[in-house]
């Protein structure tokens, strides 16, 4: 807390794992020998540039960019791009942190980071978020590359603005490095299932998890948070396993549509026309509007909290316990604080933290590096195919790790754990570097 004030997502994000690290120390106290701790909680590089843009009235702005590159240990730094108003180096940082441990949970060779910028692209026209990116990349462009840091998208940043970034790229190096960023477009090196793969890898670890304990999607009343990329294809494949999404939001309030949300119409307006979620209820009048609330106030069995961060505090965790919630599956990051964490556990929710149960993301990003480096692309079919294989592949380590330290059905413990392992031995082997 004294190294990095004022940064207090940071902190929360590293509370937590390190908590759930205490046993493995006590096996392994090689690992406090090479102060692995110490080490982990330190970025190996923190860039930070200013970024200046035109707006199309010809005003100038100045932005602040990030890229934290948190630990290479496995692989490339590998992480989205953020672009929100709230972004600062500890929103930057706690996702950098997180990122690590996921990687090293979907078992693929990428190190983690996470970088973005305050700008706030609600309301700006095309042209306005073209200079931003092309500007964001001019600086950005001397820290990434194939082998050093691969970046994606994130809250803000979807296919057009890869798109741009991407352009930049080619044009400022005159090299057509397709590994240089995932989420771009299929007609220039993206990969089937990447848009995809967050809110669908959320929804298969969710599958998997009440699998476990004998019980399915189908039938269930689900909740979804946000509207983005990750909650739009998390609505969809709760609908293809036969649950039903009774509600979702973004930053202006929540929309409730009991014959489940129209996920058509959902694309349409976010993706296509960018408009905001209450204009769902003019194409869909049987559908209510609630302005500036929490959706969390709907009750349901399967919450997908696909926001942002802490979102889920204690008010809304008891709002959920109370409206009859019996699995919480996190697409976002750390959407839910401590004190709901402890309240559903209290409260026997059973609970899958975002670094394990939104991993299909990085992970399909993963897969388009394979294919951009093999010059290949496969289908839809078989990219989900092998996301499915691999949430099963998390969802089992994480459950299974949690077995091993005496801790079953603690997902939080087990993911902490197994992604911890995997790169503490990696940094080990690498010597005080
Ligand atoms: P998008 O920008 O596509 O969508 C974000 C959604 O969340 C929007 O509906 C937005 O509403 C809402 N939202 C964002 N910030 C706030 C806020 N402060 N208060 C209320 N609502 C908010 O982002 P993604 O779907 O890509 O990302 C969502 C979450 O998933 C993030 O936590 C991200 O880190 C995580 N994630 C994303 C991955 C990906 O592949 N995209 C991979 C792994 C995790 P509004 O438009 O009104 O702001």
């Amino acid at each position: 807390v004294r190294r990095n004030p004022g940064e207090s997502e940071f902190h929360q994000a590293v509370r937590e794992v390190l908590e759930s690290v205490v046993p493995v120390l006590h096996r392994h106290p090689e690992y406090a020998d090479a102060k692995i701790i110490d080490r982990i909680c330190e970025p190996e590089r923190q860039i930070i540039f200013r970024v200046p843009w035109e707006d199309d009235r010809g005003e100038v702005h100045i932005n602040r960019g990030f890229r934290v590159e948190f630990n290479s240990a496995l692989g490339p730094y590998k992480g989205g791009l953020r672009f929100h108003p709230s972004v600062y180096l500890g929103i930057v940082k706690f996702l950098g942190f997180e990122q690590v441990f996921k990687n090293a949970l979907t078992g693929m060779p990428i190190g983690g980071g996470k970088g973005g910028s305050d700008f706030d692209p609600k309301g700006r026209s095309d042209r306005e978020v073209m200079r931003f990116c092309q500007s964001f990349i001019t600086e950005l462009y001397r820290h990434i590359g194939e082998y050093t840091d691969v970046p994606a998208g994130d809250i803000g940043v979807g296919g057009r603005e890869i798109g741009y970034m991407f352009g930049q790229y080619k044009r400022i190096t005159n090299r057509y490095e397709s590994g240089v960023l995932t989420g771009k477009g299929l007609s220039y090196g993206g990969a089937q299932v990447r848009r995809e793969a967050t809110g669908y890898g959320l929804v298969f670890f969710a599958e998997e998890m009440l699998r476990a304990v004998g019980a399915g999607l189908d039938g269930k009343k689900v909740v979804v948070s946000g509207s983005g990329n990750v909650a739009i294809y998390a609505i969809e494949k709760v609908h293809q396993l036969g649950g039903t999404v009774v509600a979702c939001s973004d930053s202006s309030g929540y929309v409730v549509d009991d014959t489940g949300i129209d996920v058509a119409l959902l694309r349409d307006l976010k993706e296509v026309r960018r408009f905001r979620i209450g204009d769902y209820v003019t194409e869909r009048p049987h559908a209510r509007f609630v302005a500036g609330r929490s959706v969390w106030e709907v009750p349901c069995q399967v919450a997908l909290p696909c926001a942002t961060q802490n979102e889920i505090g204690a008010a809304e965790a008891a709002s959920l316990i109370g409206g009859g919630c019996i699995v919480v599956v996190e697409g976002a990051n750390m959407p839910t604080t401590p004190e709901a964490v402890r309240a559903f556990a209290e409260a026997k929710v059973r609970f899958v933290p975002g670094k394990a149960a939104n991993a299909g993301g990085v992970a399909a990003s993963a897969l388009e590096m394979q294919q951009n480096a093999s010059r290949d692309s496969w289908t839809f079919e078989h990219s989900e195919q092998r996301l499915r294989e691999i949430m099963r592949d998390i969802h089992d380590r994480c459950f299974a790790t949690a077995e091993e330290y005496g801790m079953p059905g603690n997902y939080v413990a087990g993911a902490n754990i197994e992604g911890f392992r995997n790169v503490a031995e990696a940094m080990l082997a690498h010597g005080l570097i």
